[in-house]
């Protein structure tokens, strides 16, 4: 069988087109990162868990992945937050870059195989600059340097708008010239004003612009037209219509051959975003579930689409991966310290792997993956739980292999990667806070009904149901295993 080709939406094209790698087998990708003034919220965590599952599929697909994605250390916000903090502005964006990369790992992101800073670009942006005055796509104008749109025929090439309508749709106010010959024409380089960070340059001490920092630091880390390029769909425009007027005028290549964008998380049916005020930030939602169920989360919804955030939804998803890892660690137990030899197995284990392959296949599918795990578990409980009478080997075989393709599954998505039951033990104790259990009562309670199911009397078997009854009522829910008794707290309260 070989691999489904793979096939991804291009933006600039507006239609799904085979992945080609410029150099086969490698891949560059650049996503641009956090603008680091604040923490991140759920919002920038969905995009980033998209490019982040998106690069373990690619590598999945043996790919060699070369994984870029920036810090915006420079920035009009970092200087408004740095001023309103009383802070230097390089130091403030140092803090939260250190709270992003606290926050990335506690989310299980894969650290990218870069991480540049514009503080650590400033001589490759300003090499751009240069080379794009000297081939009269921006003009220097009173220690700033800008970009002439109008000498690019390409812009907006990404976004699909159109120059004019900028024009006339436009206020007065919005089309302040300030140092430019044109208003739509956007900032390469900023003179320095009293208390901002600056470096030395050919037109005076400033500071980049916003978008030429993604153009240098993407040449400098994947050279001047690499494979993938992703973003929240908010950056489309101004930012990356920008990034590839800049890069695209400055090396006359294309930039990158594929444009990805996610869509938006939204809270109460508008975007999450800081400047509206409605977002809860990644540390806040991680204090309250766990990692893996926030990935399923965002993976409930193809990348591309706008996902709805509630609290209901995360708890929902904390639930499946419990099931996931209860399936996981069942078949772990039933395994444990056989052999079952070579022979034949049940039905054909691989096409649950096969089928999450074509669904992330198809422009990254994630809910059509999360499909085939659902196919996948169900058989593994079928076949723990009710397997076939016959042939005890051939069902051990079909649950190794199956339990080798939620491996492979894992390592694809990033879901369950976590032992079992170190995994369920931390979703226990959760829940355990969350409902406000407590534990030694339970243990207790379980060693009554054992003492009482120890008299082998009906009154004694009575006794034990109660016990058993009384503690569903608390949501507590005893399984008796040939390990002993253990108890789970159900998410749902006993009806
Ligand atoms: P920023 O730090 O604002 O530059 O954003 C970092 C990344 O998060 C960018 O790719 C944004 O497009 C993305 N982003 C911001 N808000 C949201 C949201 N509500 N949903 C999804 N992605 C978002
Ligand atoms: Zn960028």
């Amino acid at each position: 069988m070989s691999a489904p080709e793979i096939r991804v939406f291009n933006t600039m094209q507006q239609t799904k087109v085979p992945l080609s790698p410029i150099t086969p087998g490698k891949l560059g990708i650049y996503v641009c990162g956090p603008t680091v003034y604040s923490f991140v919220h759920l919002g920038n965590a969905r995009t980033f868990t998209s490019f982040d599952t998106i690069v373990r599929y690619l590598r999945f697909r043996g790919f060699e992945v070369r994984y870029v994605r920036n810090y915006t250390d420079v920035d009009d916000k970092i200087i408004k937050a740095a001023h309103d903090a009383n802070e230097d502005p390089i130091a403030l964006a140092a803090r939260f870059i250190r709270e992003f990369e606290a926050d990335a790992q506690a989310l299980h992101l894969l650290p990218p195989d870069v991480a540049p800073k514009v503080s650590e670009t400033i001589p490759e942006i300003i090499a751009i600059i240069e080379r794009l005055i000297d081939r009269g796509f921006a003009y220097a104008s009173g220690g700033d340097v800008y970009f002439e749109v109008r000498r690019y025929p390409a812009y907006l090439k990404l976004s699909k708008k159109r120059l004019d309508d900028f024009v006339s749709g436009a206020g007065e106010r919005e089309l302040l010239l300030e140092n430019k010959r044109d208003p739509l024409d956007f900032a390469l380089w900023k003179a320095a004003k009293p208390g901002e960070p600056s470096w030395a340059s050919p037109w005076g001490e400033g500071r980049p612009g916003w978008h030429i920092e993604c153009s240098a630091m993407s040449a400098k880390y994947l050279g001047e037209t690499f494979d993938l390029h992703g973003g929240g769909l908010d950056l489309i425009f101004p930012h990356h219509d920008n990034e590839i007027a800049q890069s695209e005028a400055a090396s006359g290549k294309t930039l990158c051959n594929c444009w990805l964008h996610g869509g938006f998380l939204d809270l109460e049916g508008a975007k999450m975003s800081k400047s509206l005020g409605n977002v809860v930030r990644l540390r806040d939602a991680l204090a309250q579930v766990d990692a893996e169920a926030l990935r399923y989360f965002f993976l409930t919804t193809h990348y591309r689409q706008a996902l709805s955030f509630s609290d209901k939804q995360l708890a929902d998803a904390e639930t499946r991966m419990e099931y996931f890892y209860e399936t996981l660690k069942k078949v772990d137990e039933r395994l444990e310290g056989k052999d079952f030899g070579p022979g034949p197995v049940h039905q054909d284990p691989g096409r649950f792997l096969r089928e999450l392959d074509a669904a992330m296949a198809d422009d990254f599918n994630f809910p059509g993956a999360l499909g085939a795990l659902a196919g996948l578990f169900n058989e593994m409980n079928q076949l723990t739980d009710k397997p076939p009478v016959k042939d005890k080997a051939s069902v051990g075989r079909t649950l190794v292999a199956l339990r080798e393709v939620a491996r492979q599954a894992s390592r694809a998505l990033g879901l369950f990667e976590d032992v079992p039951a170190r995994w369920l033990s931390r979703r226990r104790d959760r829940q355990v806070t969350r409902y406000g259990i407590d534990p030694q009562q339970v243990e207790a309670a379980i060693a009554a009904r054992h003492a009482a199911r120890a008299e082998k009397t009906p009154e004694g078997f009575k006794a034990a149901d109660q016990i058993r009854a009384d503690l569903k009522a608390q949501r507590v829910e005893i399984m008796d295993t040939p390990q002993g008794t253990t108890w789970k707290v159900s998410a749902e309260p006993a009806s």
